[in-house]
């Protein structure tokens, strides 16, 4: 089919209100593109050929990982939310990303699933304005579930699209989508959206220092930063795998730069430390991290004395002998929310900002 069908792209985070943003535009005999938006943060690529089947979309996946990741990392104008969201400058973000892709297939209309006042950040009356307006996307945005409670939209007045059949559901309730779902026969019915590792504080914990200490944060430091146990010292950053899946992981997240250790001669996880431009771990912090990563090995510890771990660098492997560090000597941390929270408190007040 050329590109050239569509009506209209949709942003399909794969919860029930996206699906169902797409299914009211559909019902008007309207053809959608849905956009599937991953990053090391949000998005389910591998689920995306489930979702096209069972709910009958048409599904594309796209990795805006790093401009993500440059969103962040340059601080969201909008702010972060409770967590470190930045719902705002996200959905801006993806709508112009959406956009992009909309001019490319030759479509008139971006298709939201969003419903006024159901979130707290991004989806008050006066977030809605200002996200359309900030990704410059009035003139072609539709939000199909809320259209009625909110001003038409170009695109409605322009009459690409039918408004009067449009829906007009606000509020956190969810009686209204379970009844459209019905409506459309849906037979499986995701939970409500969510899913995003930014609005959570287990995996933020593990982003802040990368945002903190990396001085140009990549994709790849994220997916890292998902992986296995997370340890910071002094800005020298150290990843532990806790099970086969990890270690194989990580292996795979390795990149030109980055140190892997292993303890010899005894089973123990891989560790991984990642190097920083600029900022190349010294001798003392290599043998630390050795005889920390080699703590998580219990038959190495059980031994009591020094053992050997190995040190891959560039494909060359040398070993350090060291003691593995007990709990006592831990000088690796795990990162804590509480201490990033106080840090993206301080960002705010110096910037001006109300709280999240
Ligand atoms: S919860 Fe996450 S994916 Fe959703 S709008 Fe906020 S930042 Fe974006």
């Amino acid at each position: 089919m050329s590109d050239s069908n569509y009506d209209a792209v949709a942003l399909l985070s794969g919860g029930l209100d996206s699906i169902l943003a797409v299914k009211v535009v559909e019902e008007q005999g309207l053809k959608v593109k849905c956009l599937h938006f991953t990053s090391p943060f949000f998005g389910k690529p591998q689920k995306v050929s489930h979702m096209a089947r069972v709910h009958n979309l048409d599904i594309q996946a796209i990795d805006i990982g790093q401009d993500y990741v440059d969103m962040i990392a340059n601080r969201p104008k909008h702010g972060f939310g409770k967590i470190l969201n930045p719902c705002v400058d996200c959905k801006i973000l993806m709508l112009r990303k959406a956009r992009e892709r909309m001019e490319e297939l030759g479509a008139s209309m971006i298709i939201s699933g969003e419903v006024v006042g159901q979130r707290p950040m991004s989806q008050r009356r006066d977030a809605l304005n200002l996200i359309s307006r900030d990704a410059g996307v009035r003139d072609v945005l539709v939000r199909p579930l809320t259209a009625g409670r909110i001003d038409p939209s170009e695109a409605e007045e322009r009459g690409l699209i039918d408004r009067s059949r449009l829906r007009s559901i606000s509020g956190r309730g969810r009686k209204d989508q379970m009844a459209l779902a019905k409506h459309f026969g849906m037979t499986e019915i995701p939970t409500p959206a969510g899913g995003c590792m930014l609005a959570e504080t287990e995996s933020s914990r593990r982003y802040w220092p990368v945002l903190e200490y990396s001085p140009s944060p990549q994709t790849e430091d994220f997916y890292l930063a998902n992986t296995g146990r997370q340890f910071w010292r002094e800005g020298y950053w150290l990843a532990i795998g806790r099970n086969q899946g990890d270690n194989k992981r990580m292996e795979s997240l390795a990149r030109p730069g980055d140190l892997l250790f292993k303890v010899a001669g005894f089973p123990g996880p891989l560790s991984l430390g990642r190097q920083f431009e600029g900022k190349p771990w010294p001798q003392d912090i290599i043998e630390s991290a050795a005889a920390f990563a080699a703590r998580f090995s219990p038959k190495a510890r059980k031994h009591g004395g020094p053992v050997g771990v190995n040190v891959s660098f560039e494909g060359e492997t040398s070993q350090v002998t060291v003691t593995p560090l007990t709990l006592e000597q831990d000088l690796w941390l795990e990162p804590q929310w509480d201490d990033a929270k106080a840090a993206i408190q301080r960002e705010r007040q110096r910037n001006g900002q109300a709280e999240g």
